[in-house]
């Protein structure tokens, strides 16, 4: 998978004269110059949700019909009974989620070498952010060997969760990706080709843009970098105060404006900016940030799978100015193999 060379047919500004200053955890942690403190960043874009997120892109949109008349995430757990148990050809267990639980298990056992050798310095340097620094400091602690079983279990626990209470409440109809799907008022194939009606101007895109801070003019902007000024934005318009406190401002993520960004526009008529960070990009909303059992919002599932459909990691725009692929890649394959 990798950008298209050809200039997009649908943006009108070359990515390279637009500035591109991200905070060293915005990057790979493959790249030397990733630099990432759990104790003053946001959480990192874990390596089994870039996987999650290849899973997705992989499988494709998942049809309609694959979804769920209702789920609920509270009252359903590993020991429940799979909710696609008895559907049958009409309403089979999206692809998705069947990689994503493939990839969520493979992941598990992946982290029981980590756990077994854990008090070794290169073994703490291949674990996530999140565990390296709950590694250090159990080493520190007065009971080591207690805090890294609790630990374990925690972990374990987390990645057993996933799909009953974050994945599973994505695909149904009465909410989440249903959502996201054109609903009764807008016409709707089960059984055809459905990614032209899942990704256009009138349901799912995503547009190129340009973030001012809040005491910037658009209009200058867009008059330096000769863009449209509909696509140079201040930052406040995606402060969204009234959605909660959960829910990210951009300047959390973004050290200096302008910024190029990706803004995703969806069915139900939300927008929210995709953030680039620790490799991947995230989405601010609420949902997504006010639990960190969320790995995956139904913003990022859309995203994901229709980025999957245009054969690559970036996400497709449609609309707006044609931004530096990092902007849009929304998940880092270099994340995704964690034998490699
Ligand atoms: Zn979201």
């Amino acid at each position: 998978m990798s950008s298209a060379d050809d200039p997009n047919p649908y943006l009108d500004n070359p990515a390279s004269e637009l500035p591109l200053n991200f905070p060293k955890p915005s990057l790979s942690r493959k790249n030397p110059l990733y630099e990432y403190d759990p104790t003053i960043h946001a959480p990192e874009i874990e390596p089994i949700e870039h996987r999650i997120r290849y899973d997705f892109a992989k499988a494709g949109l998942t049809m309609k019909m694959s979804l769920l008349e209702s789920y609920s995430p509270y009252n359903n757990d590993s020991s429940s009974e799979d909710p696609w148990a008895n559907s049958g050809d009409l309403n089979p267990k999206p692809e998705a989620l069947k990689n994503a639980e493939f990839s969520i298990q493979d992941r598990l056992e992946y982290e029981e070498h980590l756990f077994e050798n854990w008090d070794d310095d290169s073994v703490i340097e291949k674990a996530p952010g999140y565990l390296a620094h709950r590694f250090r400091e159990i080493r520190d602690s007065d009971n080591p060997e207690e805090g890294v079983q609790n630990e374990r279990a925690n972990r374990t626990y987390w990645y057993e969760q996933m799909p009953w209470s974050n994945l599973y409440a994505l695909f149904t109809k009465d909410s989440s990706l249903g959502d996201l799907y054109p609903s009764s008022h807008r016409q709707y194939s089960d059984t055809g080709k459905p990614v032209d009606e899942a990704h256009n101007k009138h349901t799912n895109y995503f547009e190129g843009a340009i973030l001012v801070d809040n005491n910037s003019d658009p209009e200058k902007v867009a008059e330096d970098f000769d863009v449209d000024p509909d696509h140079v934005y201040r930052e406040e318009e995606f402060n969204y105060t009234h959605k909660g406190d959960a829910l990210v401002r951009p300047d959390e993520y973004i050290e200096a404006f302008p910024a190029p960004v990706v803004i995703g526009h969806y069915a139900n008529d939300s927008e929210y900016v995709l953030l680039p960070w620790t490799g991947g990009l995230t989405c601010q909303c609420h949902y997504k940030h006010e639990k960190p059992f969320r790995v995956m919002c139904k913003h990022e599932a859309m995203a994901s799978m229709l980025a999957g459909e245009h054969g690559s990691e970036y996400l497709p725009l449609t609309e707006g100015i044609d931004v530096p692929d990092r902007v849009r890649r929304l998940y880092d394959p270099l994340a995704i193999d964690w034998t490699s």
